[in-house]
Parts: structure tokens; sequence; C-alpha cells
């Protein structure tokens, strides 16, 4: 592991023991490029066909029809096409597709992305309920937060409110039936050896902080019966486990179980709850999901 920080590979050996090696090898060398099928434009079928008829050569993942993996091919080659475009597709990495599909929200519920920009979750949770869900997308970010309005309006996200705001600071007026808390992150999970790497101690200890906070916060603007799911794009017990601890210790919310799709290489993770292994494909990511009572 001489190309993590050392800080780094202790920890990943402290948290995982030997699997620790295997998570430093998933960090070495470029993931292919990935995309989904924007379905509020075209069905993944049109997709499909409009790729083979491209000339790209690509496989899907079993659990997810809107979900393509390009080989032998460069974000920029996809970028040129008329399809991203038109905000047809939308490169996302498959790890990252898997928060939507757990919170589930249905037709006709108010959702709250609460740390939404560049807006690709945003778009794939007004997707799979057909456009159907009333959501707000809270970016602090000025520049991160006119991408995204960028983005949703591409991508055609109809019922969706904007907000650039701090999301640990948002009224305690509002009311929603689900909640996605994709939190910033010290990213752990989606390094790659080569690349520069801005993780740090300092990093971990202020993400973990900001991310107890912005839980709380989500739990309290959700109604009672509604669904959150929290995700990061980290493999470490302080910004996972640990803030659902922090969770379930104030009370009043229970983990719904998530059952992963059987392909996908997962690492011990808190019972529930599920660590997605970083890998050739894959981003290490962690996926929760809690229920208020
Ligand atoms: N869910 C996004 C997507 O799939 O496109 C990615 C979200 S990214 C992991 C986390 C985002 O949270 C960043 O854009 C960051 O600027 C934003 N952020 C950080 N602190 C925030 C806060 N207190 N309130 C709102 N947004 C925040």
């Amino acid at each position: 592991m001489q190309e993590l920080p050392a800080f780094l590979s202790e920890r990943l050996f402290a948290q995982y023991g030997e699997r620790a090696n295997e998570i430093a090898a998933g960090f070495d060398g470029e993931r292919p490029v990935t995309l989904r099928a924007n379905t509020l434009k075209r069905s993944a079928q049109q997709i499909k066909a409009a790729l083979q008829e491209g000339g790209f050569c690509f496989t899907q993942p079993s659990w997810y029809e809107d979900a393509f993996i390009l080989h032998g091919v460069r974000e920029d080659a996809v970028r040129q096409t008329a399809l991203y475009e038109r905000g047809e597709i939308y490169l996302q990495s498959l790890s990252s597709m898997l928060p939507p599909l757990y919170l589930g929200a249905q037709e006709g519920e108010n959702v709250l992305d609460m740390t939404a920009a560049p807006g690709g979750k945003t778009a794939q949770i007004s997707a799979l309920a057909g456009g159907k869900v009333f959501l707000t997308a809270c970016e602090r970010d000025k520049i991160r937060f006119e991408r995204m309005k960028f983005n949703l309006q591409r991508q055609g996200v109809p019922r969706v409110s904007a907000l650039m705001e701090d999301a640990t600071k948002l009224s305690e007026f509002f009311r929603f039936d689900r909640i996605l808390l994709d939190a910033p992150c010290s990213g752990s999970g989606t390094l790659i050896v080569g690349e520069p790497m801005k993780i740090s101690p300092k990093l971990i200890t202020n993400c973990a902080a900001l991310q107890k906070k912005l839980l709380e916060k989500g739990l309290s603007l959700l109604k009672s019966g509604g669904t959150l799911v929290y995700s990061t794009c980290s493999v470490l017990k302080e910004e996972n486990e640990e803030a659902v601890e922090f969770a379930l210790r104030r009370g009043g919310c229970r983990l719904d179980e998530i059952a992963p799709p059987k392909e996908l290489a997962l690492l011990p993770s808190m019972r529930g709850t599920i660590t997605v292994a970083p890998n050739e494909l894959y981003e290490g990511f962690f996926v929760a999901r809690f229920v208020k009572s």
C-alpha cells in the first residue's frame, strides 16, 4: 500500500484487516465510463439502440436497466455525442446510482435532496418516479449550484425547486416524505493511485462533523414514517457507521435494511447498511436507509 498516504493505509488496515490490500488494489487504474439513460427523455431501450448505432461497445449491470458501462472509450468522446448534448444520457458512476434506487420515491411525494450538486441523483430520483415527484434540490456552493441548475434543466427535470442554501439551516417549516443526504465526504472510496489526493485526517474529521449535523437536520425535516437515505463515497467508518450510530443514539428513527444486488462486491459493514468495495468497475460507496418513527 505504498501509493496511499500512510495515515490512510493505517486506518484501512485497522478497519478492514487484510482486505485493506484489496481496497488499495481497487484504487489502481481508471474505471470505464459509465452512464445512466435519462428516462425523463428516452427509454433505456432507445438509449441502448442509439449507443449501438453510434458504434459504442457496452455492457450493463444486472441490477439496473438504465445503467450502461462503455468499453474502450473516454468521457470526452461521450460528451461530444448528441445524446449527451440533449441530456438524454448522464455520466454517473455505477455506485452513485444506488442511493436513488434505495430511496424509492413515489409519485406525488415531496422529496428533498439535501446536498444536491451537480444534480445527478436529483435527476435520477425524478426519472425513477416518472417525473411525478416534487423535488427540492439544496446546494450551498454557488458555482456548483449553477452547474446543478444547468444539469437539471438539460435533463428536463420537472417539478424541482433549486435552493442555494446551507442545508443545516433549512427552515423547520419544511417536511418531506423522503430525503436523500448524499453527504459531502473525504472521497476515500474514489481515490485513483497516481492522481492527486486531497484526503487528510483533518478533512475526514471535518467531514464527519458536518455529516452528523446534516443527518440530524435531515431526520428532523422528515415526516413521521418517512425515509432518509444517507450515502457517502467513503469507505471509512468515521464517515459511515459512526454517523449511523450517532443518528440511532439520537433516537426517533430506525435503520431500514438494504438488500444489495448479488453482483456487488461488498466490504464488511454495519448490519443493514452496505459498503461497496472499490474495484475496476465500482467506486467505494456507503449507503444506509433510515425510517423515522
Ligand atoms: N448528490 C450529488 C450528485 O449526485 O450529483 C453529489 C453531492 S456531493 C457528494 C456533496 C455536495 O454537498 C457538494 O456539492 C457540496 O458543495 C455540498 N454541500 C456541502 N455542505 C453543504 C451544506 N451544508 N449544505 C448544502 N450543501 C452542502
